[in-house]
């Protein structure tokens, strides 16, 4: 079987519907996550539902067979995954599964955002364990901006401390069409991809894309990192989420998310989404 982690969140439904489009038959899909309650529309399609809890390695035994490819979806909580992702790699191995796939991040190892050193980790412990696998490594999802629009529909501006950095984004669906195809295809075994959009973008491009959305000038604003963070305090920001989002950008100017390799296209089998199409949606 296919077994999906996280098949109850946003991507990993999304790779469960695109191996369901592909012709996977619904029995040899299993979708793992902790709140069921959210994938019952895919138990009416057929796919085994089942308990996959990261931190209960009992739910991942039970949900595992030998012969198995398994999807692990990075957990989100950040900081304290790595013992989260080890357990689920202990499982497949007591399972014998026939290939592990995980999502990284973007240029893993040489990537400046924090929130890297997780995924390094876990590539890692999945290289030790000896399993096949495969690394899709990716990169911003287009959704990530909806805040953004939303703001910039407000005040006229995005507010960057980003400079001239690039994204290449590309949707959640596109990340999963990009899975399915590795999950499916062939001669993926110990292969390492970089998922990302075929574009990268600046954030003026970013702006004019929001401009032509909402029908309103919107200039992107490019300020220092102090700045930054003392706007996003002002704005009532968190102190932890703004100090996150000026580390972000710190990353995104440095070029943490411009890596542009085709592997997502290739792999999906088609051109990712271009940004206003992926940002269309997000209007609401
Ligand atoms: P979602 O928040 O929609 O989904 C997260 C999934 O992780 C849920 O299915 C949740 O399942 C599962 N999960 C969390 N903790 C556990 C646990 N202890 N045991 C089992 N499952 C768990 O995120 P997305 O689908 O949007 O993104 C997928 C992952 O990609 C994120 O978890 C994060 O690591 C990363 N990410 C990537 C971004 C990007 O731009 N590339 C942006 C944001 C996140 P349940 O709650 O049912 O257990």
């Amino acid at each position: 079987s296919f077994v999906i982690t996280g098949a109850t969140g946003q991507l990993g439904r999304l790779v469960v519907t695109e191996l369901l489009d592909r012709g996977v038959p619904a029995d040899r899909i299993v979708a793992g996550g902790r709140n069921l309650d959210r994938i019952t529309d895919l138990a009416a399609l057929g796919v085994t539902t089942t308990r996959f809890d990261y931190d209960d390695p009992a739910s991942m035994d039970a949900a595992l067979s030998e012969g198995d490819t398994l999807l692990l979806i990075s957990s989100d909580a950040v900081g304290t995954r790595v013992a989260q992702h080890r357990a689920v790699i202990g499982s497949a191995v007591r399972a014998g599964v026939s290939r592990l796939l995980y999502t990284s991040v973007l240029s893993a190892e040489g990537s400046p955002l924090v929130l890297a050193a997780d995924h390094v980790e876990t590539e890692q412990l999945i290289r030790d364990s000896g399993l096949p696998f495969t690394l899709l490594r990716n990169g911003w999802y287009t959704e990530n901006y909806a805040p953004a629009l939303q703001q910039a529909a407000a005040t006229g501006e995005v507010l960057t401390s980003a400079g001239e950095g690039r994204v290449a984004s590309a949707t959640r669906a596109d990340y999963a069409a990009a899975t399915a195809g590795a999950l499916v295809g062939q001669g993926h075994e110990n292969k390492v991809y970089e998922l990302s959009g075929d574009y990268a973008w600046d954030f003026d491009e970013l702006a004019l894309a929001f401009s032509t959305l909402l029908g309103r000038e919107v200039v992107h604003r490019g300020v220092t990192p102090e700045e930054h963070l003392a706007a996003l305090l002002d704005a009532g920001v968190d102190e932890q989420t703004a100090g996150f989002l000026v580390a972000l950008d710190a990353g995104t100017r440095a070029g943490a998310l411009a890596l542009t390799t085709g592997d997502l296209s290739r792999l999906a089998g088609r051109p990712s989404t271009a940004l206003l199409d992926g940002l269309r949606p997000l209007l609401g």
